[in-house]
């Protein structure tokens, strides 16, 4: 077993926006703390090392990385370069927010590896922007391309959020357009969740906001695909969409997650996954960084799985992919016959017109109406009866956490 996945969250912002709920703290309020995050990063990872494969990506996510200056932010890169073996062609993305970097900052990212940048724009338009409570503008969406562009960025992804409250289609259709026109080769876009840790989550509860109509959201989504696909991306993800070229601009970092495939995450509340095993570090930012600090883990929730609940996420992540499930690596890796173990479950979405089999039957994957009704359809994966599976752990399949 071995991790080829490496995710390192930094978990500070310069504020928080009203719908977020991640962990991040507001970098002016804990700084003293953040000042000891990165020696705290560095000693976690090499505690993980001797798990590490050859890395295929590596992600910098938060929070907002680039609220670190430019030359902590390359020395971890520097230092992960230096702690792991990376694949030659390693994908190192940093998530970015717009007004946080100039071209001088992303030249220092840039000459340290990173050569994928994941960019907040959120919208395009300022005075949704202004109530999400981001701190840029889309002026500044468009400047922090341009400065990445000539610090010599050629894999640029752009986040989109839509079905916010009070968002029209035709506002929804703005933004799109908006981030087409800046050429990145990669965009994702995300429907609104709220949870009431949020402001707005809290506004909603109380009533005093009204969450996005159901039906305008499913339209909203119906149409990115469809423009998406026009205007020349292939969507290989419910939410995702990769410029068509001869280079695959697909996210290796997320891919790894749809595929189930081990990842290691780093930092404060960071989660891993290696075969059965998951954990999540504590969520307490003092915690995290004296356990480090005095040269012990940091304290994590750990879960063993089944394997059935295995399979379970091996089929809503995996089908979330446009290319679905491939029914030989599951067996390879895991040993589960997917088409026995969902035989009862996979028949009737099939009926439906939900799902369908390709590659000779041995892929499966959504229908464009299955994918429209994704949340449902992951639903009838999830079983209670799990002891159904015939497996034998090998004896090192077990991690030290
Ligand atoms: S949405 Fe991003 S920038 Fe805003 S508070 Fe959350 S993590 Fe920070």
């Amino acid at each position: 077993m071995a991790f080829q996945s490496l995710y390192v969250h930094i978990p500070f912002c310069l504020a928080r926006c009203n719908y977020c709920d991640f962990l991040s703290h507001t970098y002016a309020e804990v700084q003293q703390q953040a000042a000891r995050y990165p020696a705290a990063l560095r000693q976690e990872m090499r505690m993980y090392r001797r798990y590490a494969g050859e890395l295929v990506s590596v992600y910098l996510g938060g929070g907002t990385p680039t609220v670190l200056p430019a030359e902590e932010l390359a020395g971890l890169i520097g230092f992960i370069r230096d702690t792991f073996v990376l694949k030659r062609d390693v994908e190192i993305t940093v998530e970015c927010n717009p007004a946080t970097v100039d071209a001088a900052y992303l030249q220092k990212l840039r000459a340290a590896g990173c050569n994928r940048l994941s960019i907040g724009a959120q919208s395009f338009l300022d005075d949704e922007l202004r109530r999400m409570g981001r701190l840029h503008s889309a002026a500044d969406i468009a400047a922090t391309v341009a400065a990445a562009r000539e610090a010599g960025f050629d894999n640029i992804s752009l986040d989109l959020i839509y079905a916010l409250p009070g968002q029209t289609m035709a506002d929804w259709q703005h933004n799109l357009l908006a981030a087409l026109r800046l050429q990145p080769e990669h965009i994702s876009i995300y429907s609104l969740q709220l949870d009431n840790d949020s402001p707005w989550g809290r506004q909603c509860e109380k009533g005093l906001l009204a969450p996005a109509d159901e039906d305008l959201e499913a339209d909203m989504l119906a149409f990115s695909w469809q423009l998406m696909r026009e205007k020349g991306f292939v969507q290989y993800e419910i939410a995702n969409f990769a410029r068509r070229s001869l280079r695959d601009y697909r996210s290796r970092h997320n891919r790894m997650y749809w595929q189930r495939e081990d990842y290691l995450g780093v930092g404060l509340g960071a989660a891993s996954c290696m075969f059965l095993e998951r954990w999540q570090n504590t969520g307490t930012l003092e915690e995290y960084v004296s356990a480090l600090e005095n040269l012990h883990r940091p304290p994590v929730e750990k879960e063993t799985l089944t394997m059935a609940q295995c399979m379970s996420e091996v089929m809503f992540m995996g089908l979330r992919q446009t290319a679905g499930v491939d029914i030989y690596p599951v067996l390879d890796r895991f040993r589960v016959d997917i088409t026995r173990f969902y035989d009862h479950e996979l028949r009737p979405l099939d009926a439906a017109g939900l799902l369908e089999y390709i590659d000779d039957a041995h892929n499966i994957r959504l229908t464009q109406r299955g994918m429209m009704l994704a949340n449902q359809v992951f639903l009838a994966f999830i079983k209670e009866d799990y002891e159904d599976i015939q497996y034998r752990a090998l004896p090192d399949d077990t991690i030290d956490v």
